[in-house]
């Protein structure tokens, strides 16, 4: 029987932010198993989509956002941080400038999710070198942004294709257990024993 709604313990809100081009629609069409178009229309796309994961035997369900078109201006608005509970942030292994503009989706994210008083809830970012097929053509090393990744405490680093579909789901499902692991500790707290956090508290 496939999974449905009714089973999920938890539906988490998640936006997925970077440059535009970089592949975030194409991560999401494979991650819900569309196939890959080698051209993307940016502006025409879905909203979001819906993924199921199971996160040590519960299911809980991530809601992602994606962003059409205004990203360009990199003008997220603050509605559409509202609630957010788990970032994606991409940038594309083969276009330097999209690893240098990092900076300024994290300088939004944390403007846009400060609290008054300038406290800030943890809300787990995973970082994504996307089109990690185009082996030829990579600028941005491992390292690098394994680096950026450690910097900026992400809960996680990942290189993907949304081509092959490499690295996709486990960091999609990555991201649902640290959600899930701040929201509903109870849901994975026999989990420690069996995987212990590999990466650090995010406060951003
Ligand atoms: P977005 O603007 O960030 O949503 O980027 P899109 O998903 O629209 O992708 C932009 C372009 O990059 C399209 O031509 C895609 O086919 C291509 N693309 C996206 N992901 C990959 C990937 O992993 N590998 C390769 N080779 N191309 C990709
Ligand atoms: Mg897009």
């Amino acid at each position: 029987m496939p999974l449905s709604i009714e089973d999920c313990a938890a539906t988490y809100k998640v936006l997925i932010l970077g440059d535009d081009t970089v592949g975030k629609s194409a991560l999401l069409d494979s991650l819900v198993g569309r196939t890959f178009r080698e051209t993307m229309y940016p502006t025409i796309g879905v909203d979001f989509v819906r993924k199921i994961f199971e996160v040590d035997g519960a299911l809980v369900q991530l809601a992602i956002w994606d962003t059409a078109g205004q990203e360009r201006f990199r003008s997220i608005t603050k509605l559409q941080y509202k609630g957010v509970q788990g970032l994606i942030l991409v940038y594309d292994v083969t276009n330097e400038l999209t690893f240098e503009t990092l900076k300024y989706w994290i300088h939004s994210i944390q403007d846009e999710i400060a609290r008054p008083g300038g406290s800030y809830e943890p809300i787990p970012m995973i970082l994504c070198g996307n089109k990690s097929d185009l082996i030829r053509d990579k600028k941005v090393s491992t390292a690098k942004g394994q680096k950026m990744a450690d910097r900026e405490m992400a809960f996680g680093f990942y290189e993907t294709s949304a081509k092959t579909g490499e690295n996709v789901f486990r960091a999609f499902h990555d991201l649902a257990f640290h959600i899930t692991d701040i929201c509903h500790p109870k849901l994975v707290s026999n989990l420690y024993t069996l995987r212990p956090l590999s990466s650090q508290t995010i406060v951003i």
